[in-house]
């Protein structure tokens, strides 16, 4: 493979790699890659680094994964020495993290701004993608790398009169750069997933008036973040190596916690209520690690759903509102649990207003207010924490045609398939990271980003090494996957809420549950053990072998 831009016939530029997105995935990717000396161009549509901490500039934004954990691995230096402040840093501070990672390892170089990739096109004869890139450039590249990300295509709903909404409309999926002011501004917000739950808080404090308008209560856990003390950055720094490796390689959600031994049926009323409190107290997603069984049993899930049912009761004092606000259509933890600062204690500031959208739907945007139920809720400024379109988004967005011209969207019409969630048959050398099949947004997900940068980095190796030209899922080891991954989710208590992960929230989108739920630990296990028998149930070829099979 050449190890620099070809500059031979056209089209003017080849590469061995071509990346796409610039988020933790699409870094770390071309980290690795050149490592390799391989030729590597990453295309990023924003105009820096950072990928969600890019575009997601909301106020309240922060990781629901310690920082601890929620961080690059891969280099000891840079997890020695980079100083998370809070348990939870906010977006600012991861932003500035990947800058750092960015310049510490020289990553730029190999990255163009601003630029999105339009289409990519196999090359059967040659095999080779063509890459069209926004402003109509085509590059070539020998492999693609969708590091496109999981949570990147912001949904904007589809509300009649939203355009004629005369103050300012804000997506959490893509805020702007400069400082937004909500001080004197009544403000209006749909949505009350993760983005809508970090957001409420920070913007009543600054607004005249808040009105939420939720369709779908959620259940929240107290983050308790605060800062880092040095003693507390020391403890894990000194644990890394067994955190990192039970993270990796035990866990099943790629966090380190303990992992429960005991089902919550397996304990009487006051234990359990004892060790629901101790982790109400502690904050954060390990509550839903106190039993082993919270999300296949639904008589032990609904111990848990009822402790944070009768939260919710204790903090909001409004007995309307507190009913409203409590969750009752879907089992706790089949929708991503949300972790907040202070979220139901806002509900009692005189200057927010909880609105049902669910019994009252949103009839239309009106110039300067929102209408449901034939009342008019007067705003200012509106902000849409409306989520994403979730998992396939943002590669449904690129037009990708593999052989015979077969375009990706067509093939995943009735819901992605995908071999190991990292190739989909028919479309060779073309790598997803974090795809629907994987782990991914059921996971710490820098733990299988990184994981399938490794595996895909040491795939490429592989094929170098024994001069290999194409790799691609077999339809039938695809299939065996798909039934998989949907077989381990029905055993599970996850499809029964309408989550987005199901693909809920997107009018026509498949009802597929579509991350892998059998862990990170055991999906790592399978993922070497393919690896380990010659990539087992994907097809390798040198060029003139498949000539002659074409031939023949
Ligand atoms: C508000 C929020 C909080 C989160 N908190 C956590 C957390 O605490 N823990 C956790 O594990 N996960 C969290 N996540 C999930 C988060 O997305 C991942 O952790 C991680 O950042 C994903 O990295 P990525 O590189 O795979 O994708 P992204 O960060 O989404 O990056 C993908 C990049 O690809 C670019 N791109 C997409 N399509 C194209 C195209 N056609 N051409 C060019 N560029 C393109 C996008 O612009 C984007 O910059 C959170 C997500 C959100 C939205």
């Amino acid at each position: 493979m050449s190890a620099q831009p070809s500059s031979a016939g056209a089209p003017a530029e080849t590469y061995d790699v071509v990346v796409v997105g610039a988020g933790f995935g699409g870094m770390y990717m071309l980290y690795r890659l050149r490592g390799l000396g391989l030729s590597v161009r990453v295309y990023e549509q924003g105009g820096g680094v950072g990928g969600t901490w890019y575009w997601n500039r909301y106020p309240g934004a922060r990781c629901d994964v310690e920082s601890m954990q929620y961080s690059y691995s891969f280099s000891e230096e840079l997890q020695r020495e980079w100083d998370w402040s809070e348990r939870y840093a906010p977006q600012p501070e991861i932003l500035r993290y990947a800058n750092h990672v960015a310049d510490r390892f020289n990553l730029r170089q190999g990255m163009q701004f601003n630029t999105a990739v339009e289409a990519c096109a196999f090359d059967e004869r040659d095999n080779i993608w063509s890459v069209t890139l926004s402003g109509g450039k085509t590059v070539t590249a020998k492999f693609v790398v969708l590091a496109t990300g999981c949570l990147s295509n912001a949904r904007k709903p589809d509300i009649g009169g939203l355009d004629r909404f005369k103050g300012a409309v804000y997506h959490t999926g893509n805020w702007p750069h400069e400082p937004v002011d909500f001080t004197g501004l009544r403000v209006g917000i749909i949505g009350t997933g993760s983005s809508g739950i970090q957001s409420v808080p920070v913007i009543a404090e600054q607004a005249k008036h808040l009105t939420v308008f939720q369709r779908t209560p959620q259940f929240s856990i107290p983050a308790r973040n605060a800062p880092m003390t040095p003693a507390e950055r020391k403890k894990f720094r000194d644990n890394y190596p067994e955190i990192r490796r039970f993270a990796r390689e035990e866990s099943r959600n790629g966090i380190y916690t303990e992992m429960p031994d005991r089902g919550a049926l397996d304990d009487g009323d006051n234990v359990r209520r004892a060790k629901y409190e101790a982790r109400w107290q502690y904050g954060g997603l390990t509550f839903m690690s106190v039993y082993n069984n919270l999300a296949l049993d639904k008589a032990a899930n609904d111990t848990a759903a009822d402790f944070v049912r009768e939260k919710i009761d204790e903090i909001v004092r409004d007995k309307a509102t507190a009913q409203l606000l409590r969750p009752a259509a879907y089992p706790i933890g089949t929708k991503r649990i949300c972790i907040d600062t202070d979220y139901f204690e806002t509900f009692n500031r005189p200057n927010v207003t909880l609105v049902d959208i669910k019994a009252n739907p949103i009839e239309e945007i009106l110039p300067n207010a929102v209408r449901t139920g034939g009342r008019d809720h007067e705003i200012d400024a509106l902000v849409l924490a409306t989520g994403f379109d979730a998992m396939t988004g943002s590669v449904a967005k690129i037009d990708i045609r593999g052989r015979s011209g077969q375009t990706l969207n067509r093939k995943w019409a009735e819901g992605p398939k995908t071999y190991l969630g990292l190739m989909s048959a028919g479309f060779p050398n073309l790598f997803l990271i974090t795809g629907p099949g994987s782990p991914s947004v059921l996971s710490n997900m820098i733990v299988s980003i990184e994981q399938h940068v490794d595996w895909i980095t040491d795939v490429i190796c592989y094929m170098r090494e024994r001069r290999l030209d194409t790799m691609e899922a077999e339809k039938a080891a695809e299939e065996k996957w798909v039934a998989h991954v949907n077989e381990v989710a029905t055993t599970t208590l996850y499809p029964q809420a309408n989550s987005w992960y199901m693909g809920a929230n997107i009018p026509g989108k498949p009802r597929i549950f579509m991350p892998y739920i059998g862990g990170v630990g055991p999906y790592r296990q399978i993922c070497n053990e393919v690896a380990a028998k010659g990539y087992e149930g994907f097809a390798m070829a040198r060029a003139e072998q498949r000539q002659r099979v074409a031939m023949s």
